[in-house]
């Protein structure tokens, strides 16, 4: 069952076509794009170009089809031929930014915003977090008062991916009561007079991805921006939380697992009193833990993904996967650092970037605790 899904032969051919995508257009360039802080937009183009921005999405959104587990795999793959999970974000931000939009499947929305973002000619960016409301989402208060055939936004939003170079943001607002059944989301185009962005966000990771602070003054939205009906928003943004927590989850195991591959090509070259460091015991059993990590966290990441996939409810089972890869990779990417020595701290060695990038994983999409605070509200409903 397990290969029948990831390894069939048409995942094998994505897999190549990613990593010689990432080797040819990504590598040469990505310590430059870290440094300047965002991703150029041209490589949006160039993805879609290669077919790979629209992996996972339909066909009549301008998307090129493929289904989740075919999505995961251009991220694992990224991951493991070099890339980053900031990479990923910044590149693949409408994989959080269009899915609300998409399944509420009103054309001439999907005609206006994912074609485009799915041609790599716009950006989206999914704005939900506030200064005041991040892990309880239900609390936000962003408001979008009805006027006339207009919505008026005022709020803040805060730690928003792409946004400093995003077209629109798919933006979680109030039109009602408090509480998470006045929630509802809005298309809201960057160039409506009030939309103010923020000056890239400094981070400890994710350097290549842009990260701002979105102001919305007295914005005028068309109330046809809105995705779905009016209070409807708490629940598309749940919906979708399995799949953008199920992509992290594979992005920990990938960084973990391309972390191990780095530390076993350093351990075998890199000599100390006379002898590779691989043929110290400490290390190969250090070796043989940060494999025993990584294989847990990918092969029960992946199993929760398939009962995903089957329409099985697994929301427990998805917040355990998050939590189990996050931890295999906190684990294994400290390992790596560790076992580079001083190069480890070294910006020219690839394991620092995964060291820094790989904190968030544990606070995005839902924080560890928060995780672990679905799967005890699960298992004592
Ligand atoms: C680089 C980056 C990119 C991001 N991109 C986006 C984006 O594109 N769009 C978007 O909308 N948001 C984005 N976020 C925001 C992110 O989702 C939030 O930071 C995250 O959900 C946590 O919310 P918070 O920062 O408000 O932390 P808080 O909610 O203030 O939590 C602080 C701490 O308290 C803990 N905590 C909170 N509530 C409880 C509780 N009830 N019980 C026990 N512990 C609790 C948390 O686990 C955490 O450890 C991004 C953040 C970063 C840093």
């Amino acid at each position: 069952m397990h290969d029948q899904t990831w390894d069939t032969a048409e995942r094998r051919a994505l897999r190549e076509t990613v990593r010689r995508f990432t080797e040819r257009e990504i590598l040469p360039h990505l310590t430059d794009w870290e440094e300047a802080g965002a991703l150029p937009r041209s490589l949006h183009r160039t993805a879609a170009d290669a077919g790979l921005l629209g992996i996972g999405f339909p066909e009549t959104a301008g998307g090129v089809g493929g289904d989740p587990v075919d999505t995961l795999t251009v991220a694992e793959e990224m991951i493991l031929a070099g890339g980053s999970s900031g990479l990923v974000a910044g590149l693949f931000t409408h994989g959080i930014g269009l899915p609300h939009l998409i399944a509420a499947g009103d054309q001439s929305l999907i005609e206006r915003f994912a074609r485009p973002v799915l041609a790599g000619e716009a950006i989206v960016s999914l704005a939900v977090t506030e200064p005041e409301a991040g892990s309880d989402v239900a609390g936000l208060c962003t408001r979008a008062v009805a006027d006339g055939d207009d919505y008026v936004v005022t709020g803040t939003k805060l730690f928003i991916t792409s946004a400093t170079r995003a077209d629109v943001f798919t933006t979680a607002v109030r039109t009602g009561d408090d509480g998470a059944g006045g929630l509802s989301l809005l298309m809201i185009e960057r160039d409506r007079p009030g939309v103010e962005v923020s000056a890239p966000l400094k981070k400890m990771g994710w350097w290549c991805s842009d990260t701002a602070e979105i102001r919305f003054d007295a914005v005028r939205v068309p109330a046809g921006n809105l995705i779905g009906s009016p209070g409807s928003g708490f629940g598309q943004i749940m919906q979708q939380f399995a799949a953008e927590r199920l992509s992290i989850a594979v992005q920990a195991y990938a960084t973990a697992q391309r972390c191990l591959d780095l530390s076993l090509d350093h351990v075998r070259v890199r000599e100390t009193f006379g002898r590779p460091l691989a043929s110290r015991q400490v290390v190969r059993h250090r070796v043989a833990e940060m494999a025993r990590q990584t294989d847990v966290a990918r092969t029960y990441t992946r199993a929760v993904i398939e009962r995903w996939r089957a329409g099985d409810d697994v929301l427990r089972e998805v917040a355990m996967a998050k939590n189990t890869a996050v931890f295999a990779c906190d684990a294994v990417v400290d390992d790596a650092v560790q076992l580079h020595g001083g190069m480890g701290y070294m910006r020219e060695t690839e394991v620092e970037r995964h060291y820094r990038d790989s904190r968030i994983l544990g606070i995005g999409g839902g924080t560890n605790e928060i995780m672990t605070e679905v799967v005890s509200r699960l298992l004592l409903a």
